[in-house]
């Protein structure tokens, strides 16, 4: 099997959700208004008239608003397809980041504030308060033990120590969160001034946790499970693109009713003994078309190394589809895709789907060495076919031959000198993405106009 052995045969598109960027800010505000009141309520503010209450009830504030970037960050982790869909996932990685760090930042805040208000209260001081409130209240035990785990993915989530460790293990420290979170419940809903007397605060405060918590049941888990057992993917044929990019092809039951579109990733899990407990995202490298699904694999680490070897038959498991890198983002009728290296996966995929006259699709490649561009011959049919201009862009950048950058404004315009006029779809490694984006705009093609996707989470 091989993708030049099929014809397209169209399969549903993605669920479009009606649900705007600005619904989403008013409804993280409007929650974040009501948490205000609710300390009000509580009557926080006459407290602030002495140094202990104002202590005491900045730490409460700082709990309050603490809990509810975790709760916020559950929501986020929950990859949700609408959030997806209206964020895009370096917006939703990028907030996951610093949603995070405040969260950890508040709820330590709320630690050093609580003991040290009460330490004044009680004449005993903070580090004796501390020992007490620990040795004493078995909640307040709870709620530390949930902050320490907090504060070590915080730490493993520092860029300089991230990359000292790897994905794998930063991903098993993550898990911990859960564990903070069921920890961090229990603590507020026994200890927490704001919950003890007051039953419409606590069923406020529960109906929060299980709207996060639902969302993350049903995105993260209920609808993979439902999606890999609806079209029980395996593994049909590996095809070797060249010495370490191999093209992996799945087929399974109903895959015309699999609603994805090309420029799209899922996150696979290949069900091997040894790898079925991780899934790593991969762009599909053909257009859907219901008969099979094709990934494209670069051997780049320990799992992209065994999937090179992949054996015909293992069952995947599949989470997605993900990504806004599509044809829905298009506004002008023609396009330009331009890819480097691995990237070309998607764009692949695109070239294939996009509807297009003779000439509105153009393509630059760009790779370091001949040997790197992959689907030559698929991509010379697609462009025969569909009337599409390829460019391929190889060397080294900063050595004789090629002493400036193959993809700056000016070469770029020399290629495809409408491309001003052209929707522009961008894929490859990081740096070369950036320097992309910002060639395209000096030759004053709009941010409207650039779609991209990046193959890193990082
Ligand atoms: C949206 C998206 C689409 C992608 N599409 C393709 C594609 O079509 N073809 C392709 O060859 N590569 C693609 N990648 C990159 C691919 O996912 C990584 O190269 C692969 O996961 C590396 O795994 P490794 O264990 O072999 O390498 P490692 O050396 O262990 O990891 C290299 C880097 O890959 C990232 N990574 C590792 N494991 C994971 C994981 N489980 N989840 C997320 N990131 C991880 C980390 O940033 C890590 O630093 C894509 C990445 C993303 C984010």
């Amino acid at each position: 099997m091989t993708a030049s052995s099929t014809t397209i045969r169209r399969v549903p598109f993605p669920r479009a959700w009606s649900v705007r960027a600005s619904d989403v800010a008013a409804l993280v505000v409007g929650n974040g208004i009501l948490i205000g009141a609710m300390w009000v309520r509580h009557g926080q503010l006459i407290e602030l008239h002495s140094l202990t209450g104002i202590v005491t009830a900045g730490g409460q504030l700082a709990a309050l608003y603490g809990t509810y970037l975790v709760l916020l960050q559950l929501i986020l982790m929950s990859r949700s397809p609408w959030l997806d869909q209206v964020l895009g996932q370096d917006r939703v990685t990028l907030l996951h980041r610093w949603v995070g760090f405040t969260a950890i930042v508040l709820l330590g805040v709320h630690g050093v504030l609580t003991v040290t208000g009460y330490g004044l209260a009680n004449g005993s001081g903070p580090i004796g308060e501390a020992v007490t409130m620990l040795t004493s209240y078995p909640y307040v035990l709870m709620g530390t033990a949930g902050m320490a785990l907090l504060v070590l993915i915080g730490v493993t989530s520092i860029r300089a120590a991230r990359r000292r460790v790897s994905y794998e293990t930063w991903y098993g420290i993550h898990l911990y969160a859960y564990l903070a979170i069921a920890l961090a419940f229990m603590h507020q809903l026994a200890v927490g001034t704001d919950f003890l007397g007051d039953p419409v605060a606590r069923v406020y405060w529960i109906g929060l946790y299980v709207v996060a918590i639902s969302l993350m049941l049903v995105f993260r888990f209920g609808q993979p499970v439902a999606l890999s057992l609806r079209h029980r993917l395996r593994v049909a044929n590996v095809v070797v693109e060249s010495p370490d990019v191999v093209s992996i092809y799945m087929t399974g039951r109903d895959l015309d009713q699999l609603a994805v579109r090309a420029g799209q990733w899922f996150r696979w899990r290949f069900l091997t003994p040894a790898d079925w407990w991780r899934s790593h995202p991969f762009s599909l490298s053909a257009a859907p078309n219901g008969q099979f699904l094709r990934i494209t694999v670069k051997q780049l680490g320990d799992h992209t190394s065994k999937l090179q070897r992949m054996r015909v038959g293992t069952p995947v498991f599949l989470e997605g589809p993900y990504g806004n890198m599509t044809g829905a983002q298009r506004t002008r009728p023609r396009v330009l895709l331009i890819a480097g290296g691995i990237g070309i996966t998607p764009l692949r995929a695109l070239l294939e789907e996009l509807p297009a006259g003779a000439g509105d699709v153009a393509l630059i490649y760009r790779a370091r060495r001949p040997r790197d561009f992959v689907f030559r011959k698929e991509i010379e049919q697609l462009a025969a076919m569909r009337g599409a201009v390829v460019h391929y862009v190889v060397g080294r950048h900063g050595t004789r031959e090629m002493p400036h950058d193959p993809l700056e404004a000016r070469s770029i315009q020399r290629m495809v000198p409408d491309v001003a006029q052209r929707d522009v779809y961008v894929c490859g490694p990081v740096p070369m993405m950036d320097a992309v984006r910002r060639n395209l705009r000096a030759l004053h093609v709009p941010d409207a106009q650039i779609h991209d996707e990046r193959f890193s989470f990082n």
